[in-house]
């Protein structure tokens, strides 16, 4: 008990400058949209941690866990793992006290099975929360994924197209040899889009039914989608 009174003052007190959370703020796109960009804005911001599902599997796929292990197949096919797995997972995880006053999700939910636990979830944290659609034509995600590149050591990453590193192949900050995500490979690229439209779609329309869904312009700069989010964030101190 007290240890999670002193994380939940260490985490208050980590960045007091930062303006009071936006509850959760649940980031929809598809693969490529900038999702994982935008989290990283936030979190910087808000000083709420990000909850990626796809590299809280990845993790799991490295450290040869079951549940890796049954990921993994499912990931390199483009695939959905399943909800039965990947809903406790995400409950868990929220559990944590670092997610008491607020959370980004990154790549939760990706159906409407998750989006109505999801909705569980926070009532029972008694968290409001955020929807936002991040919109980038098909053309513009595919190029940012098949370029796509992240240093294995730093985790920085890089595209090829459009953030290429100073020297081809390494990594600016340590010189270590970019990798390619096995799954940003251009025939996974095709499937995991056709998943998005397929089981994402829906997700979508569950939110935009309940007018609960924002949609951005995600096909233009960074700064620019993160300003235009902020802006229809509710205002903070
Ligand atoms: P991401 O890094 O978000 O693109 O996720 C990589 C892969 O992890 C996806 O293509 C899926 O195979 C799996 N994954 C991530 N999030 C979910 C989710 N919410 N539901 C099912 N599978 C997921």
């Amino acid at each position: 008990m007290l240890s999670v009174v002193l994380a939940t003052c260490l985490i208050a007190f980590e960045n007091p400058a930062a303006p009071s959370p936006p509850g959760a703020v649940i980031l929809l796109g598809a693969p490529g949209a900038g999702k994982g960009t935008q989290a990283e804005q936030l979190v910087k911001r808000y000083g709420i941690p990000s909850i990626s599902s796809g590299d809280i599997l990845r993790d799991q796929v490295k450290r040869g866990t079951d549940l890796g292990r049954l990921a993994d197949p499912i990931m390199r096919a483009g695939q959905l793992v399943p909800d039965k797995v990947l809903n406790p997972m995400i409950e868990e995880r929220l559990s944590r006290p670092d997610c008491a006053r607020g959370l980004v999700l990154d790549g939760y939910p990706r159906t409407v099975a998750q989006a109505e636990a999801l909705d569980a979830m926070l009532q029972k944290k008694g968290l409001p929360a955020r929807v936002f659609l991040l919109e980038v034509p098909r053309e513009a995600l595919f190029k940012r994924l098949t370029g796509r590149r992240t240093c294995p050591v730093c985790k920085r990453n890089y595209n090829i197209y459009f953030v290429p590193p100073r020297k081809e192949g390494a990594c600016d900050n340590d010189g270590a040899a970019l990798v390619q995500r096995p799954d940003d490979r251009e025939e996974v690229i095709r499937e995991r889009l056709a998943t998005f439209e397929k089981q994402t779609q829906p997700v979508i329309e569950y939110y935009s039914r309940q007018r609960r869904l924002i949609a951005l312009n995600g096909d233009q700069a960074p700064e620019k989608v993160f300003e235009d989010m902020v802006a229809k964030l509710p205002p903070t101190r």
